[in-house]
């Protein structure tokens, strides 16, 4: 799957711009890691690509194609965890993974395996039939995930992923997306460093609503002092210290 932005830029209604003017190329496999400061446009630049919204400028390609002639296919292929998750608190796991398969519409004669699979994947086997409403935040957070990761898709978008996740959790998420991205294009964002030098091969810095830095996390850890790498540092950095 390859992803191309051209020029995108959003502004919202109150007259805020989020995105000034993002051009980009994405092409899987890799795992990619969106940081900046609070506000940068992450979230944003997220829910574009999910074609939450469209955006007021520019263009989103897949494969070559304009993104609003495969909305159909991008939802088919897509596994994502939005920030705000809303899970449905009245049903056990079991029953909103399989809730949210009929909304992918993956085939109801595989359905119990591929629920199983992800059920396994996020380490919730004794948790299948609890009530989401008696979860503690890592495990409805872990539920997000394991709702992501449904029908294999071949574009994941994580939004926060490892947020609410104890230290030994966010290490086996770590490994789980290192795993699973060699084969598919992951995009996550992230307030903790340690996510994104450890798992991603590949480190975009926003801040402001524009790129700042677009290229190895170690390389620009490594060159943090030089003058063209010194604000995206900075722009990490702020990040960390804002979650
Ligand atoms: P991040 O995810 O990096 O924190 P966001 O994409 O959420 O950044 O937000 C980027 C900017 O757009 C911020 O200034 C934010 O206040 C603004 N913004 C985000 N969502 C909305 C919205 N629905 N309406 C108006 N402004 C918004």
């Amino acid at each position: 799957m390859k992803i191309e932005l051209k020029n995108l830029k959003k502004t919202y209604k109150g007259g805020k711009t989020a995105l000034k003017d993002i051009s980009l190329m994405l092409a899987s496999p890799s795992l990619i890691g969106l940081v900046g400061p609070n506000g940068a446009g992450k979230s944003t630049l997220m829910k574009l690509l999910t074609a939450n919204f469209l955006p007021g400028s520019g263009e989103i390609r897949i494969d070559g194609l304009p993104l609003t002639q495969q909305e159909h296919l991008l939802k088919a292929s897509l596994g994502y965890l939005p920030q705000e998750f809303g899970l449905f608190e009245d049903l056990t796991v079991t029953q909103f993974l399989d809730y949210m398969a009929a909304l992918k519409g993956i085939e109801r004669k595989v359905v119990k395996d591929e629920i199983n699979r992800v059920i396994t994947l996020t380490h919730l086997q004794d948790k299948r039939k609890a009530k989401i409403r008696t979860l503690s935040g890592g495990q409805k957070q872990r539920v997000g995930i394991a709702q992501a990761l449904l029908g294999e898709p071949k574009l994941l978008i994580f939004d926060e992923p490892t947020v609410g996740l104890d230290p030994a959790e966010r290490v086996a998420f770590r490994n789980l997306f290192a795993e699973a991205a060699k084969n598919k294009l992951i995009i996550l964002s992230t307030h903790i460093i340690e996510d994104v030098q450890s798992a991603c091969d590949h480190l975009i810095v926003l801040s402001r609503g524009e790129i700042c830095y677009i290229g190895t996390p170690d390389a620009l850890i490594e060159q943090k002092s030089s003058p063209s790498l010194e604000a995206a540092y900075m722009a990490l950095m702020e990040g960390r210290d804002n979650a």
